[in-house]
């Protein structure tokens, strides 16, 4: 908990700074397209209360996104209710998780027209080195541990290795992963716990 309260206007800066690759991905297709298909608003919208976004917020983060795009009353017909619903605040009123990488990689593999799920599991090599290239800035000369991991599908792996890239300026080096404890380097197994290391990193 970081004391503070995330309001819709400041998530943007966020996503930028201390997002993984696939919450990033998600937030960048939404302002491209106002829009997202539903197992990527689900992704997006449990990252966002896990990060400690309020629904209050949440629903005037999604508002803002769609824009004119669509109604006030189809959005609150159609999207306010999901939104809620994630939160627990409707139907069930279960309290669903932010989903972790493994939930990620492993259940409701996108298709071709989604934008959920992790990047370095399910972008074609050449894509992903666009990105890692465009969002990242990472130079094409350090790609190539991030592909190797990623061919040998340890995707956490290459995930540990852009977070240790884009954390060089709080002084993080190759292998400090998100942190040591006990002699032991962390890699990436929430996107969560990512952006709540580079929020920390941040301000420590
Ligand atoms: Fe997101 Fe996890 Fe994939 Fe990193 S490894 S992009 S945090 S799902």
């Amino acid at each position: 908990d970081f004391g503070e309260t995330i309001t819709a206007d400041m998530i943007d800066d966020m996503a930028a700074k201390h997002f993984p690759m696939c919450m990033r991905n998600l937030h960048d297709r939404l302002r491209k397209d106002r829009h997202l298909k539903h197992f990527g608003r689900l992704q997006y919208t449990l990252f966002l209360k896990g990060l400690g976004v309020s629904v209050e917020e949440a629903v005037v983060f999604w508002r803002k996104a769609y824009g004119g795009t669509m109604t006030d009353d189809k959005f609150n017909k159609e999207y306010k209710y999901n939104i809620r619903h994630s939160y627990g605040l409707e139907g069930k009123r279960a309290n669903y998780p932010a989903k972790s990488c493994q939930t990620i990689l492993t259940t409701n593999q996108p298709g071709p027209t989604e934008s959920h799920g992790c990047p370095f599991r399910h972008f074609s090599p050449e894509n992903l080195q666009l990105a890692l290239s465009a969002t990242y800035g990472i130079p094409a000369s350090d790609q190539g541990e991030i592909m190797a991991a990623v061919k040998g599908q340890h995707y956490h792996i290459a995930c540990t290795r852009v977070f240790e890239l884009t954390h060089v300026k709080y002084g993080v080096k190759m292998g400090d992963g998100l942190g040591r404890a006990n002699g032991a380097t962390e890699t990436v197994s929430h996107p969560n716990r990512y952006a709540a290391r580079s929020r920390e990193m941040e301000k420590e």
